[in-house]
């Protein structure tokens, strides 16, 4: 166990800014969780967060017994738009998490700049960023604590499993004591990811992609499977069984087979994303800045559609691996957004993002057919 895991920290600290320990644990929002409760967060407090997230975010600030507080974003960068941050600060505030959101950094230094002047913690949620950098500073930098997610789409994959990186020394010395007290993954749960990294390897291709995408969903809502969220995750707000849970060995190999292909991937995808920002650019439809390049790492490139139902219809039947991810502002949640203490009509700009947006593959070798594919639905784009 231990060979694997340090063999996969030590991999891993070639993309981050210092060769420390990190903390591995089951999937990401744990490492959240435990960044937050080692920062001291607790009842009454309140964290900030940007309005277009993953519910699992504002999920781990309620287990503690925290308020999430929500900045709305910004329409190029889908992050935190930093000028309404100010405004969402009391004096409750301890912490802002700021998101790499499809790869795309905050803006680290003025938000790192605000929080220090009010003496607020900052956390990066990196689970969009890893191996990608802002101002030439490897993702994960900027914060006293940052966190990364090792889930199935993520920048590389153990299918599930995330980790920590802590720059605050105080906080560093509270993770270390309260990693001592996580669980194990259990024999049964390594097992059942092992048989998926399996059918991922052989069977998932263009023509598979939508029929294991929904076989996959299926069985996870109905908890026949370990998916990414248990359902009590997007249903309440009740800290599930077994939360705190550690990594395994299944986990670390995988990882550390594909870290190998990262280096190449990342290339892949920004030059994706160059093509599809050329073609849209061209035709007149929303795109993103030239300038955002530098710190842009492409995990997807999200475009904005006007229907979407029958765009997803139309990329099904064309076998384009279209994705879904936040097209509601608290991914994947549908209703109910009050439990989380989400006013929708707040973030007018994350809600319409959410309406509208589609996530084109940049992971792929053929862009051709997903350009093409653009091409013949140009109506449908905005
Ligand atoms: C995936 C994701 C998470 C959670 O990661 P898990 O490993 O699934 O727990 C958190 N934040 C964002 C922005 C994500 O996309």
């Amino acid at each position: 166990m231990k060979k694997y895991l340090d063999n996969f920290n030590e991999q891993l600290t070639r993309y981050l800014p210092a060769s420390r320990q990190l903390f591995f644990y089951w999937k990401g929002r744990v490492a959240l969780y435990s960044i937050l409760k080692s920062a001291g967060i607790s009842s009454g407090d309140e964290v900030i967060l940007p309005a277009y997230t993953c519910v699992v975010v504002p999920n781990q600030i309620i287990y503690l017994g925290a308020k999430p507080v929500y900045v709305d974003v910004d329409r190029q960068t889908y992050n935190m738009d930093v000028s309404k941050l100010a405004e969402a600060i009391t004096e409750k505030t301890k912490a802002v998490i700021c998101q790499n959101t499809y790869g795309l950094s905050s803006n680290l230094e003025e938000i790192a700049a605000i929080a220090k002047a009010c003496k607020l913690l900052t956390i990066e949620d990196c689970c969009h960023g890893f191996g990608g950098t802002y101002k030439g500073k490897p993702n994960g930098s900027y914060c006293d604590a940052a966190f990364f997610s090792t889930q199935w789409n993520k920048p590389f994959s153990t299918g599930l499993g995330g980790f920590a990186l802590i720059n605050n020394q105080t906080i560093f010395d509270k993770m270390s004591s309260l990693y001592n007290q996580k669980s194990e993954p259990g024999f049964k749960a390594e097992l059942v990811l092992r048989v998926l990294y399996f059918v991922r390897r052989y069977f998932l291709c263009d023509s598979s992609y939508w029929l294991l995408l929904r076989l996959y969903r299926f069985l996870s809502r109905h908890n026949l499977i370990i998916g990414s969220s248990q359902g009590i995750e997007i249903t309440s707000t009740d800290i599930p069984d077994n939360f705190f849970r550690g990594f395994s060995t299944a986990q670390a190999r995988e990882g550390l087979k594909n870290l190998k292909e990262l280096p190449y991937v990342m290339e892949l995808r920004k030059n994706n994303a160059r093509h599809y920002n050329e073609f849209l650019m061209r035709n007149g439809k929303v795109h993103i800045k030239k300038e955002h390049f530098k710190n842009h790492s492409f995990l997807k490139y999200p475009i904005l559609v006007n229907d979407r139902k029958k765009f997803f219809a139309l990329a099904e039947k064309s076998k384009i691996r279209l994705g879904d991810w936040f097209i509601s502002p608290l991914h994947p949640v549908e209703s109910g957004f009050d439990k989380w203490y989400f006013e929708t009509d707040r973030y007018p700009i994350a809600v319409e993002l959410a309406d509208k947006v589609v996530n084109i593959p940049t992971d792929i070798k053929n862009p051709e057919n997903v350009l093409k594919f653009l091409e013949s639905n140009m109506g449908l784009i905005e």
